[in-house]
């Protein structure tokens, strides 16, 4: 990042999460002891050279208030939108007149509580001089298949170049949101905002990213997200092995 430029972050957290199914949208899921929402949180606030944290909420929420994040001086609330780039856009409108247009904007999204700061850092420095921005993403491991009728495959989908968009996601704030202002004026769905920005004919890098940075999208998610956070904490306070004297 040049000199002057700042570095802001949006969570949409506004969605209903229908694919999990269940009584609470997933990002209030318990994981651990600690809702979805307060990891994925927790993960952005360990970057101090993020200002401030801008998390988009349903109308009527009120298990947000309840987190311990909540109260953090770096965190702010917007109200969302019933789609998930109405919720970023108004994210963005709510740092009008604090962000400027050179500035970059990390949208995470609420349900990826994994996040590992390496990788938040690793997005950050190779995306910081890029003139477009860029995303965490990771290439494509399993055979592709492409659904027909009654369930069945009817054709293999070639996987050579293709990546899994991960978040966070980087983009200089002024290009963000004429991507998306665009974005929502065509209503076009846009799933995520590097696809937004690829509307404008830019071409988003793509960051390599740890594969275990999972969005929790179905119940079992949770599990794993779980195995992945304890594995993780387990490898960080194992003691360092003494070289034995020969
Ligand atoms: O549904 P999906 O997993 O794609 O949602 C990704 C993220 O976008 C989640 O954090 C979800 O809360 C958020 N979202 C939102 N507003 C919506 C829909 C989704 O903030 N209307």
């Amino acid at each position: 990042m040049r000199r002057g430029e700042r570095l802001w972050a949006v969570v949409p957290a506004a969605g209903r999460g229908e694919r999990f199914g269940g009584r609470r949208p997933k990002q209030y899921i318990p994981l651990l002891g600690r809702p979805v929402l307060s990891w994925s949180l927790s993960a952005l606030l360990a970057e101090p050279a993020i200002r401030a944290i801008v998390v988009a909420l349903s109308d009527g929420d009120r298990r947000f208030a309840r987190l311990p994040e909540a109260s953090n001086p770096r965190v702010r609330t917007c109200r969302g939108g019933v789609r998930r780039e109405l919720s970023v856009a108004s994210a963005l409108e709510a740092l009008a007149g604090d962000a400027r247009d050179a500035d970059w904007v990390l949208v995470h999204d609420a349900a990826r509580p994994c996040l590992q700061l390496e990788d938040l850092r690793a997005l950050v420095s190779a995306v910081g001089n890029d003139p477009v921005g860029g995303l965490l993403a990771a290439p494509v491991g399993d055979t592709l298949k492409a659904e027909g009728r009654d369930r069945r495959s009817d054709r293999t989908v070639p996987r050579e170049g293709l990546w899994r968009a991960l978040t966070p996601q980087m983009f200089r704030y002024g290009v963000l949101r004429r991507a998306l202002r665009l974005s929502i004026e065509r209503e076009r769905a846009v799933t995520d905002e590097a696809s937004a920005v690829e509307a404008l004919g830019l071409r988003p890098r793509l960051v390599p990213g740890r594969p275990d940075n999972l969005k929790i999208t179905l119940p079992g998610d949770c599990g794993l997200a779980a195995a992945i956070i304890t594995t993780r904490g387990r490898s960080a306070n194992r003691p360092r092995l003494r070289r034995p004297r020969i």
